[in-house]
């Protein structure tokens, strides 16, 4: 009980990395993912950039990506994941991965929070973004991952 107390009072909730996230970082559904597109060769990528990792041209713009997607292929990882996933790393094998492309035509390495025999091409999937660990002072460090579509209600 005490340690939930203080928890409350001195932690914060972090982004994974600086650049990725955009924000308010509250509340979490309205989060997207940033990117960044080239405006010399039309290449989008994760995450804010200064030039383009394609072209080297600093003619670039940050943009906020879809929150939905599919599987583009995917994997199920039988190993303990690295960087930026295990600082501490709470997450267990196995875990089910894909490369997600975003209408942007970005394909990105993500967690998928599914059964792994659920996992197929084209499966559509929506971002979520949620605590993927503590760092060492106990903030909440926010993560992405995707999830199955919510199938919509009429
Ligand atoms: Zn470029």
């Amino acid at each position: 009980m005490e340690k939930i107390i203080r928890k409350n009072i001195d932690t914060l909730e972090l982004p994974f990395a600086s650049g990725f996230l955009s924000e308010p970082l509250k509340p979490r559904e309205n989060i997207h993912l940033l990117g960044t597109r080239c405006l010399n060769c039309g290449v989008v990528l994760l995450g804010s950039r200064d030039r383009c990792e394609a072209c080297a041209s600093p003619m670039v713009k940050i943009i906020q990506l879809s929150r939905r997607g599919k599987i583009w292929s995917h994997t199920v990882m039988r190993y303990v994941s690295p960087w930026p996933f295990a600082i501490p790393n709470p997450h267990q094998p196995p875990m089910p991965v894909a490369w997600v492309q975003l209408p942007e035509g970005v394909q990105i390495i993500s967690r998928i929070n599914c059964n792994p025999d659920d996992l197929k091409i084209g499966l559509p999937v929506e971002l979520v973004i949620e605590k993927g660990w503590e760092d060492e002072t106990g903030n909440d460090i926010l993560m992405y991952k995707f999830q199955p579509e919510k199938k919509e209600r009429k």
